[in-house]
């Protein structure tokens, strides 16, 4: 069974159609590439009431994680780390570990800027201000730590929302613990381009090789229309280690292949780049 992942992004922008979940598409590319499984992705506004409830109802399925990016900025309207004490029913507290963090990074800016002191002020020290517990985690390109705390066996990141800064803390401080509780396993993925077969007479093909294989997902893309069929299939498997994931998906590609075949139609393989390629 897969370590189950659930996401939460955070962000009035997100939800009025000004800005793309970027962060969510890319962070469930990457741990299903890992091997995780990603269970549920929740967009909230940012209100903290509303953050605590989806943290909550996070929380209560018991996920192994729970990952929430945006909203751990100086502004007024960021937060993610208010919600994230509700929902653990404890409080916010300054931390000095993150207070020194960011006390470092606007000393670094401060000299980059050729100025001698860039001061404290209340919006530069409310991002040091985190729940109960917690731990800061560096952010080696903004200012705004991440922040992560354990309740019961859910393991839980706070990422800020901007991508750069989110993509870069989960490669320094998420990837360890994450494939520290994957273990070995591996997720194997390929596509088998299939034209001159209607998706409607693929369905009953594709369910024969899918009961045949029982741990292969099969999903099919249509790209063209009924009357000039272009399909991508996707097939994906996670196994006991990338060995095995590989002779699951290849064995299935192949009967795949000749159903498609003996159904008329032509086949082109490919195999999917893994997330960060
Ligand atoms: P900051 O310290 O910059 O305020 P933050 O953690 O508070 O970071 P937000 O204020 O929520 O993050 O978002 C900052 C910017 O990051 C947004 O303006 C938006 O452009 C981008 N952003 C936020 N969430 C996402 C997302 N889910 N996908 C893509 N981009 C996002
Ligand atoms: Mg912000």
């Amino acid at each position: 069974m897969s370590e189950r992942v659930e996401i939460v992004s955070i962000g009035n922008e997100l939800l009025i159609g000004k800005t793309l979940n970027t962060n969510s598409h890319w962070l469930a590319r990457s741990l299903v590439s890992l091997g995780l499984s990603v269970d549920r992705i929740t967009v909230v506004r940012d209100n903290v009431a509303e953050i605590a409830e989806a943290l909550r109802e996070a929380m209560q399925r018991s996920p192994n994680f729970i990952i929430t990016t945006g909203g751990l900025g100086p502004t007024f309207d960021d937060m993610t780390l208010s919600g994230l004490a509700q929902a653990l029913n404890s409080c916010l507290q300054l931390n000095k570990k993150a207070l020194k963090m960011i006390q470092e990074k606007y000393v670094e800016i401060a000299s980059e800027l050729g100025c001698e002191t860039l001061e404290l002020t209340p919006p530069r020290e409310k991002m040091a201000v985190i729940p109960e517990g917690a731990e800061p985690l560096p952010n080696p390109v903004g200012t705004a730590p991440a922040v992560t705390i354990k309740w019961k066996t859910v393991t839980i990141f706070a990422l800020p929302g901007v991508p750069q800064e989110m993509k870069a803390i989960f490669e320094d401080s998420l990837l360890d613990p994450l494939r520290k509780a994957i273990g070995d396993r591996a997720r194997f993925e390929a596509s088998l381009h299939v034209s001159g077969v209607m998706e409607s007479e693929m369905a009953p093909l594709i369910e024969e090789v899918m009961h045949a294989n029982p741990l292969v997902y099969i999903k099919s893309h249509p790209k063209g229309s009924e009357n000039n069929p272009v399909l991508e299939l996707h097939l994906s498997t996670t196994a006991k280690n990338i060995a095995t994931a590989k002779t699951l998906v290849g064995r299935t590609l192949v009967q795949l292949s000749a159903v498609v075949e003996g159904a008329g139609g032509k086949t082109r393989t490919g195999t999917i780049p893994s997330a960060g390629s």
